[in-house]
């Protein structure tokens, strides 16, 4: 399929608009048969579950084309299975993984004129995304959703190469014990739109924050999560029941363990060990890893020993790893990596 003529490489993460998008409703207890529509407007009512009592969840993914020039996409099969799990804590009904899978590669498919070319750093964006789509008054889930998957291009997320960020511990929490910190809802964003803007008030990229009932453990930024590199190169990432279990930091522990041979381990990091720490990264879709080169906590500095130039060396192993099994330059593991047809 011929190209659109976009300047892929100046793409900022802006959303563009696509030919195609898929959607599916649910309405009397069951999803209808849903499918690709152009029309890039939702129309509901005033009083849509959505609106009134934020009832929606969603997913994020890409699309890359790869060195032979196969359109892929990375593992959809766990934004599938995660998706389930968003729609089960916030009472929606679920959309079954495996016609999530469908609708993500038949999306994928019908915009594959969007998908950037192979070495452009840009890539394709895919958001599923669900909502409760019925008028609701009194608090309740609604009773009718709609299932949609758009796709926009977005530009390499490191333009004019890589620069490690500052980052600070912020006073605001993210998720309670027991809370929503889990699910990808958009809830959970809301509520951290006013740390971050906050932070970046204060000259600072991004919030860290802490487990909300002892504020002593790292948890998660507002949308990646931590991993670290110890001094004797072992790979850390925080384990918590309130962060979100991101795609990309448990296919970097994989990679981690049988690709590069490192010790790796998913453990509660307390935030007074950062200073023994020699590297520092945020992972999450849109980036893979981008690597932090301070954190300030109250006004106290903690220097990554991999400073404020590059990327430290093992998280530039794991990354030129992971985004080489992405785009097809190294072998991936059985069933990571679905080909759109
Ligand atoms: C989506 C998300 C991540 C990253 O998950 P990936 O699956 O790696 O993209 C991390 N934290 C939060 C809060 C998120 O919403």
């Amino acid at each position: 399929m011929e190209k659109k003529n976009i300047d892929w490489a100046n793409l900022g993460f802006a959303y563009t608009k696509t030919d195609y998008r898929y959607v599916s409703n649910f309405k009397d207890g069951k999803w209808d048969e849903g499918g690709l529509i152009t029309d890039d407007t939702v129309t509901i009512s005033e009083c849509a579950g959505v609106l009134q009592y934020a009832q929606t969840v969603f997913e994020g993914l890409k699309a890359y084309t790869t060195e032979d020039g196969k359109i892929v996409t990375f593992r959809p099969d766990l934004n599938g299975e995660r998706l389930e799990n968003s729609a089960k804590r916030l009472e929606m009904p679920v959309f079954p993984k495996d016609r999530f899978v469908e609708a993500v590669l038949e999306t994928v498919k019908a915009n594959s004129a969007y998908v950037p070319p192979y070495g452009s750093g840009a890539t394709l964006y895919v958001r599923p995304y669900m909502f409760g789509s019925n008028a609701v008054i009194g608090v309740k889930p609604a009773d009718e959703y709609q299932f949609r998957v758009f796709t926009t291009p977005v530009g390499p997320y490191f333009k004019g190469g890589v620069k490690p960020i500052t980052i600070r511990v912020t006073d605001f929490d993210r998720a309670a014990p027991h809370g929503t910190g889990h699910i990808k809802a958009g809830l959970n964003y809301a509520m951290s739109l006013h740390a971050i803007v906050d932070a970046h008030n204060q000259g600072y990229d991004e919030n860290m924050y802490l487990d909300a009932k002892t504020r002593t453990k790292v948890e998660e930024t507002g949308g990646a999560n931590f991993l670290f590199v110890t001094k004797d190169g072992k790979v850390v990432t925080p384990k918590s029941d309130s962060i979100l279990p991101s795609i990309t930091r448990r296919s970097l522990i994989y990679v981690a363990k049988e690709y590069l041979g490192l010790e790796a381990e998913e453990r509660e990091v307390y935030l007074d060990e950062l200073k023994d720490m020699a590297e520092c990264g945020l992972c999450g879709t849109a980036a893979v890893i981008s690597p932090v080169g301070k954190i300030v906590d109250h006004g106290k500095e903690i220097c990554l020993p991999s400073g404020m130039e590059e990327m430290g060396p093992i998280t530039k192993k794991l990354y030129d790893t992971l985004t080489g099994i992405q785009m097809g330059r190294i072998e991936a593991p059985k069933g990571w990596i679905y080909e759109i047809g």
